[in-house]
């Protein structure tokens, strides 16, 4: 084990920025932490840097106890999106920067700068100053720099986050070859969720400054652990209907609600690829009008307005929009497979349901909770995901 954790808080005066966090990362893993703005992962990470103090728990790096320990004792790389490289200094200097402070010999910094620039892919630009390389180019130094004194650990926060999009994804997969040829132990900081599926061994998910789930990336979209992750990590439908006659029902949306009383509010959630749509209209129960295609590359979103107007999100593949000959406008059927009856946002997230020909009951050991008075459909955040 190289980092762990336990019941670690931070009070900053009255706020409790974070709270009893708890996980561990394994030798040469790479450890994403995300979560939306101001959930804490910035100060988790600061603190397993030691540039910050815990409130309340143990911090342990390779089974070292290391709340007392200073920045440097640590032995911990860091790149920060904001830790700009010295002007004054040539890319060379800048990574011999660390190797210089820790005394080394003047022949072992020129190995290891030169092994580094290799690394990076920068031989040759050892003389430019960082106004002389572009934005993706500074990054990597920055990262060779603080792999120089060969850290323990290496920490990033939003490394790339003031790259433009094409530079960020070739970083990410740049940085996914390097941490596989050095398996050097990192925890990277991100509010990204695809940068996050796509780089890291495992997510850690936080929310108001609490851990809601940590797993691999597939984990972690495949069986969110609450609500809040499952339109985290992706899209999700969410809709607020009511019982009436045995049913739940929304406008023309309706589920099998056996055992539930007239009246009661039940919020019932699909991911977008639960939508089966079929430009036939007799094919499937509902109908609706493809209001419009996104085009995200091989995988299409739809948006599917009913004749009420709710909305709902589905998602295919290009070949399969193509195969059913779908356009925008168009009249079509559809069909959710699966979806989940929800509780509140953070409770346990219950199994999906297959609807198996829309005849499957709702099954619910206890009532719903009364959820917020909305009785409007609300969809998760943007499209990032199949
Ligand atoms: P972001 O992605 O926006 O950086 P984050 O998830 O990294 O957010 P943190 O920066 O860790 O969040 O902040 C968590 C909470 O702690 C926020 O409410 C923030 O305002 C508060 N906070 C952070 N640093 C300090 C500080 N030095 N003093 C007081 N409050 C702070």
């Amino acid at each position: 084990m190289s980092i762990e954790l336990k019941k670690v808080s931070k009070q900053y005066g009255r706020e409790l920025a974070v709270e009893e966090v708890s996980f561990s990362v394994e030798d040469g893993e790479l450890v994403a932490l995300l979560g939306p703005s101001g959930c804490g992962k910035t100060t988790v990470l600061r603190m397993i840097a030691g540039l910050e103090q815990p409130t309340g728990g143990d911090i342990y790096i390779r089974a070292q106890r290391v709340n007392e320990l200073s920045v440097q004792e640590r032995n911990i790389g860091f790149v920060f999106q904001s830790y700009a490289l010295f002007k004054t200094m040539n890319v060379y200097k800048n990574i011999a920067f660390g190797l210089k402070i820790k005394k080394w010999k003047k022949a072992d910094i020129v190995t290891r700068v030169g092994d580094l620039l290799r690394l990076i892919g920068l031989e040759g630009l050892d003389h430019r100053y960082p106004h002389q390389l572009s934005g993706g180019q500074r990054q990597r130094v920055a990262m060779a720099r603080a792999l120089a004194p060969r850290p323990n650990v290496l920490l990033l926060d939003e490394p790339f986050g003031a790259v433009d999009a094409k530079i960020r994804q070739e970083l990410r997969e740049w940085l996914v070859r390097l941490h596989h040829d050095l398996s050097i132990t990192t925890v990277f900081v991100t509010h990204d969720q695809e940068e996050a599926m796509e780089v890291a061994n495992r997510i850690v998910i936080f929310s108001k400054g609490r851990v809601e789930q940590i797993g691999t990336p597939r984990e972690v979209y495949d069986h969110p652990a609450s609500e809040f992750v499952a339109r985290f990590i992706g899209v999700m439908n969410v809709f607020e209907l009511e019982v009436r006659r045995g049913m739940a029902r929304l406008h023309e949306l309706e589920f099998p609600a056996a055992g539930l009383a007239d009246g009661q509010r039940v919020r019932i959630g699909f991911r977008p690829y639960a939508v089966q749509v079929s430009p036939d209209l007799d094919h499937y129960r509902y109908r609706a009008v493809l209001r419009h295609t996104f085009f995200l590359g091989v995988m299409l979103r739809v948006e599917l307005q009913l004749a009420s107007g709710l909305t709902i999100r589905g998602r295919m593949t290009k070949e399969e929009y193509e195969h059913l000959g779908l356009a925008d406008d168009q009249e079509v059927s559809f069909q959710i497979r699966q979806y989940r009856v929800l509780g509140n946002e953070n409770t346990p997230l219950p199994p999906e349901i297959s609807t198996a020909g829309d005849t499957a009951p709702v099954r619910r050991e206890s009532p719903v909770d009364e959820p917020p008075a909305s009785d409007k459909e609300s969809v998760g955040s943007s499209e990032k995901l199949p």
